[in-house]
């Protein structure tokens, strides 16, 4: 198998970097390279100016506004947004709930809501997980239940990111309880303006306001808001996740992170060297490099097979992209080391100036680290996507 880019390829790559070289805002550049906090804004910002340019949703068909690259294109405008240090378009509307809607939803739902995804006019959260149920997904007990013309829905959802600045939600509501539980389930788009609606901040490791739990009061859901049929939402919740955990490799911003670990390592002496020149700490780095490599040929590998679509493979590469996404902060950590304790939380917010120790570069890596844990947590955590690779893979 080539899987080297074809000249194509390379003047698309070209056009990409000239795109970001032209339009990506430094103030927010900066931002994202220095591991500082993005508010709503930020996100918005950026995702605005790639649906000017009609890159928004990379994936999508040309029918509903998507560019129609190849995979290997796509993959290439990931990379690229990652090394240049670009926002993340968040993945909630354009790569979660979209696929869904294209493949289930009414024709008054495509026409109202995929535009407004494409330009950011709604910021969407998602609402699966409860407290008592993550990687048993299927034993959700948020009810609904229809009354006329609208769902009544009472519950509550948890770890739900970034819900303080969604518009709407995309939510897993169990509409038969006296079926096995996979069949019971539906699929909702709410308003999270709707009375009965109460967003409570979960407080991280980090101290950040990433998380909420969502808890409904008796919220009144219009019944054309349903998605599909009613107890089929397990289906589009599944198709959904496949979605989810193609993107999640992060190949282009692990690239820009090691680049950065080799700078900092470089800064930082020890015995009057660079640190990077201590042949332990190199060896370190040129495993995780290497890891890098693999994974890069591994999803590229993934990408360029015929007829793709999301598979078990997926789960394979969130394994490997969320560990060496996690072995990059600890080696940031080990090049700092005490410099890495001071927390200076509006310097993160991006409110101030920092005012610890060391230039701006060591100043957010500490609660970086704490905040990548999450990487092996979310998307269905890496023992359950084990599981998957151990069933659907390995046949055992
Ligand atoms: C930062 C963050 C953001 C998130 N954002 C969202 C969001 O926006 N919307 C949303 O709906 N959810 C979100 N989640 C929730 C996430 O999907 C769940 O945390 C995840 O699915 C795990 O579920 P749980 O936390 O209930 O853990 P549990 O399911 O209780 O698992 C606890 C531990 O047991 C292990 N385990 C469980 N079952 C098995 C098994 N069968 N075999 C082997 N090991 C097992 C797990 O791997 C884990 O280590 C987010 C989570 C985090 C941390």
């Amino acid at each position: 198998m080539d899987l080297s880019y074809s000249a194509a390829d390379l003047a698309f790559r070209d056009k990409v970097r000239a795109f970001l070289a032209a339009n990506l805002p430094p103030d927010l550049q900066k931002k994202v390279r220095n591991h500082v906090r993005l508010t709503r804004n930020d996100y918005v910002r950026w995702h605005q100016i790639a649906a000017r340019q009609g890159w928004s949703a990379p994936g999508w068909p040309v029918e509903y506004g998507g560019p129609g690259w190849t995979p290997t294109q796509r993959h290439i405008w990931e990379e690229e947004c990652g090394r240049a240090g670009t926002p993340q378009i968040l993945p909630f509307g354009v790569n979660m709930v979209a696929p869904v809607l294209m493949a289930f939803g009414s024709a008054a739902q495509k026409a109202h809501y995929l535009p407004r995804i494409l330009n950011c006019d709604d910021w969407w959260c998602q609402g699966y997980s409860e407290p008592g149920a993550g990687s048993d997904l299927a034993s959700l007990k948020t009810r609904a239940v229809r009354v006329g013309d609208v769902y009544i829905v009472n519950g509550q959802k948890t770890w739900t990111t970034l819900a303080q600045h969604a518009d709407m939600m995309f939510c897993l509501v169990r509409t038969n309880p006296d079926v096995r539980k996979q069949e019971g389930i539906s699929f909702l788009l709410i308003d999270m303006t709707s009375p009965g609606i109460t967003v409570r901040p979960i407080i991280t490791l980090d101290e950040e306001h990433e998380v909420n739990e969502v808890f409904f009061e008796n919220v009144r859901v219009p019944a054309h808001n349903l998605v599909g049929q009613e107890n089929k939402g397990w289906t589009y919740a599944k198709y959904l996740l496949g979605h989810e955990r193609t993107g999640i490799a992060g190949v282009g911003r692990s690239k820009r992170e090691l680049a950065f670990l080799k700078k900092l390592a470089m800064e930082h002496t020890r015995h009057g060297k660079p640190l990077l020149h201590d042949p332990v700490f190199a060896s370190k780095v040129a495993n995780v490099e290497i890891e890098l490599m693999a994974l890069e040929t591994t999803v590229l590998r993934v990408i360029t097979r015929p007829a793709h679509a999301p598979g078990p493979e997926a789960s394979l590469l969130k394994i490997r992209g969320t560990e060496v996404q996690q072995w990059l902060t600890e080696l940031m950590i080990d090049v700092l080391g005490p410099d890495m304790l001071p927390f200076d939380p509006a310097y993160l917010e991006g409110d101030s100036e920092h005012a610890v120790t060391g230039d701006d570069t060591g100043a957010a890596l500490g609660a970086n680290y704490l905040n990548m844990r999450k990487t092996s947590i979310y998307g269905g955590s890496n023992e359950i996507q084990k599981n998957i690779i151990a069933q659907m893979i390995l046949g055992l």
